[in-house]
């Protein structure tokens, strides 16, 4: 068969066998959770809440204050012992609500059960549930779901994409949700669509997901949802790897998918949105998968968000002692090394990746030896080379003019250089060093 792709990128060495025959399990209850205030693109919550009071499961603790952004609710039923600025995974500390449980479980399931007749609500009723229930991208991304599904009145929308890849290695929890639950996401999906108000919808799923496929074909036959099979390529499931994969279009440097007519949403995103309308449930636990050759059990676990790294890692049989390891909160090529196992779950953290010994990525970084391979595999034409060097200098005017902003962090050139330079390290640098000097 002739899959559908998109250019340049690499074949990594995937590692999902650890997981992907793995079911969903269900994690411990933790007895404590930190719930930070800010778990997605945009601006932070205002907390709602202060030390002492009491709360229940799914009560909102902060409160959305502009457009873009996302209310955040308490995973468990508790106190509220402090608010404090705390490790966060995604990198340096974010005002967070510290939460001791007490033991009490809500059973969503017997709660508001309002129906799955989609007939009854408007896409404006829609688009407000998804929005209370503080959904953001569940792919890694975390950009608020209602935005995304609120484009502008004056960008024509035509197509909706809802991402089944999971291209990154050791990740297994969209596919064992796709296998497990493909009912609920297609609802989700069908969801999200009337919010947009967009009849034809695609599921783009990696062939290396041969059960994913076959469950989501089977609810999906004689529909307006049309199962496309892709080439399994790191990273597929980049938004616009996928816009190219399934529609041929291309999404121009600085634009975004709505600017070609598609929304694209994440399968845990789906799923998060079904729990959001039948069950009145916000999202307070996700699926994640814990793997990685340093992990003595890897698992696919459903977690309370604000639950410790430590905790989930405890479930799995813990760390694998011997050696040096790294702990990532993400897969091997875009997730982000962590300093403590204190850090908590977040609503973007798809999986916990422990690698060790060789996996390890080394320290001796060698001099450039102008291979071209980085530009070779970079999916959207960029000289990594070239921007790793203005990143590291902070050449912040020459980064941005050689395009720096438009790398989407794919990390396929540090994969490839064979003089192991951090690449995307430098280019994340350039960045953020970028972004902070334009907000001066
Ligand atoms: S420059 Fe950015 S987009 Fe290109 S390969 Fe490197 S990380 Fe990926
Ligand atoms: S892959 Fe590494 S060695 Fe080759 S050109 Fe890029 S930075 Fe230089």
């Amino acid at each position: 068969m002739n899959l559908r792709t998109f250019d340049h990128g690499i074949h990594p060495s995937y590692s999902k066998e650890l997981t992907q025959n793995k079911k969903i399990e269900k994690a411990i209850l933790p007895k404590k959770v930190v719930i930070p205030l800010q778990q997605h693109i945009g601006a932070p919550c205002k907390p709602l809440i202060k030390k002492g009071d009491a709360v229940e499961e799914g009560q909102k603790i902060g409160e959305a204050t502009t457009f873009v952004t996302a209310p955040v609710h308490s995973s468990i039923s508790g106190k509220v012992k402090d608010i404090e600025r705390l490790p966060y995974p995604g990198g340096g500390k974010v005002l967070s609500v510290i939460i001791e449980g007490d033991g009490a479980i809500k059973e969503w399931s017997n709660s508001t059960d309002i129906g799955l007749s989609l007939g009854m609500y408007t896409p404006e009723a829609l688009r407000t549930i998804i929005k209370e229930a503080g959904i953001v991208g569940m792919g890694g991304a975390a950009f608020p779901t209602h935005v995304k599904i609120s484009p502008p009145k004056d960008k024509k929308i035509d197509a909706f994409i809802l991402n089944g890849c999971e291209c990154e290695p050791y990740l297994t929890s969209d596919h064992r949700l796709m296998v497990e639950e493909s009912e609920k996401i297609v609802w989700g999906m069908k969801t999200l669509m009337k919010a947009v108000g967009i009849e034809n919808g695609y599921i783009g799923i990696e062939d290396n997901k041969p059960d994913a496929i076959e469950a989501v074909d089977r609810i999906t036959k004689d529909s307006n949802i049309k199962v496309v099979v892709l080439e399994t390529k790191y990273p597929q499931g980049a938004e616009k790897m996928l816009i190219k994969a399934i529609l041929n279009r291309k999404v121009p440097v600085g634009k975004l998918p709505m600017d070609v007519g598609v929304v694209v949403n994440n399968v845990g995103t789906a799923y998060a949105v079904y729990e959001a309308i039948k069950y009145n449930k916000p999202l307070i636990e996700r699926i994640v998968t814990v793997s990685g050759n340093g992990v003595k059990e890897p698992k696919n676990l459903r977690v309370r968000v604000g639950t410790s790294f430590e905790d989930v890692l405890n479930q799995c049989g813990g760390i694998t002692m011997d050696g040096e390891r790294e702990v990532l909160n993400g897969g091997p090529m875009m997730g982000i090394s962590q300093t403590t196992l204190e850090v908590p779950v977040v609503k973007g953290t798809s999986g916990i990746t422990v690698l060790s010994g060789e996996e390890i990525k080394p320290g001796k970084v060698d001099p450039c030896i102008r291979c071209g391979g980085c530009v070779e595999v970079c999916p959207v034409n960029l000289m990594p080379y070239k921007l790793g060097d203005l990143g590291r200098l902070y050449r912040l005017d020459e980064f941005k003019a050689w395009g720096g902003l438009t790398c989407i962090e794919c990390g396929c050139c540090s994969y490839t250089c064979p003089s192991k330079r951090p690449l995307l390290q430098w280019i994340r640098v350039g960045k953020v060093k970028v972004r902070e000097k334009e907000k001066l």
